[in-house]
């Protein structure tokens, strides 16, 4: 169809056969692509008195919006000449030029949506500019101007829309009920309420004021609509890269729901429908969630108008954006570290590790995923074990932990004992920024499972298994990532000897199984001869047995498509690896496993997606005490 010319064409028969289609019927085509429904003419309106910088907008809906749409705000107003003239197609005051088309900020610019109104409705318009005295009401109905006076009324713009769909039965035939088309309604408002806190919002429904928000920050909006209790499901998302920033809240996992519902993307302020950006959002949420749930968020990105085209859709709800896949990544990774700082910041704050800032995006390579840096040569249980593996390799504080080095941690004092430079240095000055602190380098395990310690806000309680899990999944999927674990030499190489059906998986995960620090080779069918180990992997039984625990972990979750060969072999190893429940802890143990936990990228949940850290708040604790 054409769209951008004022002509419109139909074919007849015979010679001479092209005629040019009346105002009003090529008004009314557009309109069924704007206008599909009372919602749509919602979302129109409420865009205008946006786009009129209104500080004030009412909307007043009657049975659906069949009756009557009406929309009041204090904005800029028309003159005279222009409340005539908006109703005609392609009138706007947003664009002068092709040009104007790369920068827009407004929400309208096509000049469609009031002739598309008009075309299948009664319109009453009243409106008036803060300088004029008097104002001006026009009526328009099916296109047709059935009066034009002045008036007495407020500045601003009151335009009722009554009568929809009355002249296209077929569209009025296919709305749905009531109920349906009152959801709609309410949906559009709702994204309108969300892209701008800023305005103050009042809703009425049969006459009844349903919904009023005041003007605020987006924590507030977001509370006014969904309630108080959200106030303490939101965690915060903020990145700013080079060309895009994001901003907003996710909904914390426990709270994930059933059904894809509150799910907002705003691309400069505008609600964008974004299956590609929701999926980046939802991955990030992938381990923390049970399949079949999906997060809430509210996001805003902003970005130069240049880099998006909102002019793909009628509706504009479909935007084109150049660097698509790198704001996938972005918005992912921001989600993620988000989330893993969330139920942490009570005791200690976590730093960005990988700054976007200044990432220059090279058009012809793909961009590539920015990542948390994980320290792959960091472990915890080699405080007494000096010697044997590859020390080198590591980071000099994960070598030897010394008490010391933990008093300086936890109490942020600036004594330059040790000659552990780098990691301890950053540790350091993160809690000094911040002074929140564990407040005890005492720890108690209890059960042999619970690690205690007292933070500020009170309590923090670690399930040592999972936590080990997390940890050890993290360090293993940095080893696949580069594919150099480090690995320790077996004095004396062993065999081990697996049925078909398991060394065939074995076989398919050989490759990566070696990039974890394994030296395997197969010998004979069946039989695979290991000549190395994964540095850290004393004393975890027969290897025999170990190897076939781990190919069942990946059997089991290889049915699951969500894992990829590389997860499912850190999650196996994690899971065969990490401390078990009922295993003694000392003290050092403790701490060395808090320390490499809160280091991980996501140090919330364990890898099969479980809570590791739980915060006993005091005001939680006190109420026991009620
Ligand atoms: P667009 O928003 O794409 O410009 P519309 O058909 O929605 O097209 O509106 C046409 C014009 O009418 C707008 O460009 C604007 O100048 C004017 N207008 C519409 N609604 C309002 C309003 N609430 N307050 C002030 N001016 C308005
Ligand atoms: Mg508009």
């Amino acid at each position: 169809m054409n769209k951008g010319g004022k002509t419109n064409y139909i074919l007849a028969c015979m010679s001479d056969i092209i005629k040019l289609l009346p105002d009003s019927v090529a008004n009314q085509i557009a309109a069924g692509e704007v206008i599909q429904r009372p919602a749509s003419a919602v979302k129109e309106l409420l865009e205008n008195s946006m786009d009129a910088g209104a500080g004030q907008i009412k909307l007043i809906i009657k049975d659906a919006g069949k009756t009557l749409i009406q929309v009041v705000d204090n904005g800029s107003g028309m003159s005279q000449t222009d409340a005539r003239l908006c109703f005609e197609r392609h009138a706007t005051s947003k664009i002068n030029r092709a040009s104007d088309l790369f920068s827009i900020r407004t929400m309208g610019f096509r000049g469609e949506a009031l002739a598309s109104i008009a075309a299948i409705a009664r319109v009453e318009l009243k409106t008036r500019t803060k300088e004029d005295i008097v104002g001006t009401e026009v009526i328009v109905e099916g296109s047709v101007t059935e009066s034009q006076q002045q008036c007495q009324c407020s500045s601003g713009t009151n335009i009722a829309v009554k009568n929809l769909f009355f002249n296209t039965p077929a569209r009025r035939n296919f709305l749905k009920s009531e109920q349906i088309e009152k959801g709609h309604i309410y949906n559009e408002f709702i994204r309108i309420a969300l892209s701008r806190p800023d305005i103050e919002l009042m809703y009425y429904y049969n006459n009844q004021l349903t919904v009023k928000l005041d003007k605020g920050n987006l924590r507030q909006r977001i509370v006014g609509i969904y309630g108080n209790n959200y106030n303490q499901r939101l965690v915060p998302v903020e990145e700013k890269t080079d060309i895009i920033s994001i901003t907003g809240f996710v909904i914390k996992p426990e709270f994930a729901r059933k059904k894809r519902g509150e799910q907002f993307i705003f691309i400069n302020r505008r609600y964008i429908r974004s299956p590609y950006f929701n999926h980046a959002v939802e991955q990030a949420f992938q381990e923390l969630i049970p399949e079949d749930t999906f997060p809430s968020f509210f996001l805003f990105l902003e970005t130069e108008p240049e880099q998006i085209d909102v002019n793909v859709h009628p509706t504009k709800t479909e935007v084109k954006f150049q660097n698509e896949q790198y704001i996938y990544q972005i918005l992912k990774t921001t989600v993620k570290r988000s989330l893993g700082k969330f139920n942490l910041t009570p005791t200690l704050d976590f730093e960005r590790e990988t700054a976007f800032d200044g990432l220059v995006i090279d058009k012809g390579k793909p961009p590539v995923a920015p990542s948390i840096h994980i320290d792959p040569g960091y472990n915890p249980f080699l405080i007494e074990k000096g010697s044997g593996g590859n020390q080198g390799k590591r980071g000099s504080l994960t070598g030897r932990i010394n008490p010391e080095q933990w008093e300086r941690l936890f109490h942020g004092h600036k004594t330059d004992k040790t000659g552990s430079a780098g990691k301890q240095i950053s540790l350091d000055s993160r809690l000094e920024k911040d002074d929140r602190e564990i407040l005890s380098k005492k720890f108690i395990h209890i059960q042999n499972r619970f690690i205690l310690a007292p933070v500020k806000s009170g309590l923090m309680i670690i399930d040592h298994q999972r936590a080990h899990e997390r940890v050890l999944y993290e360090r293993f999927l940095a080893y696949l990532d580069k594919e150099a674990g480090p690995s320790q030499q077996l004095l004396f190489p062993e065999s081990i000897i697996l049925m078909e059906q398991d060394a065939e998986l074995f076989r398919e995960m050989l490759p990566h199984i070696k990039a974890t620090g394994f030296g395997i080779s197969e010998a004979g069918k069946g039989t695979f001869i290991v000549t190395a180990v994964p540095f850290d992997m004393h004393d975890k039984g027969p290897l025999q047995d170990m190897i076939e625990e781990i190919i069942e972990q990946y059997q089991i979750h290889k049915a699951d498509a969500r894992i990829n060969a590389r997860h499912n072999l850190a999650r196996s190893m994690a899971r065969r690896l990490a401390l078990r429940h009922g295993k003694t802890l000392a003290e050092q143990e403790m701490m060395a496993l808090t320390e490499s936990l809160f280091m991980c990228e996501m140090p919330y949940a364990s890898p099969a997606g479980k809570p590791v850290v739980v915060v006993l708040t005091a005001d939680e604790i006190a109420e026991k005490f009620k």
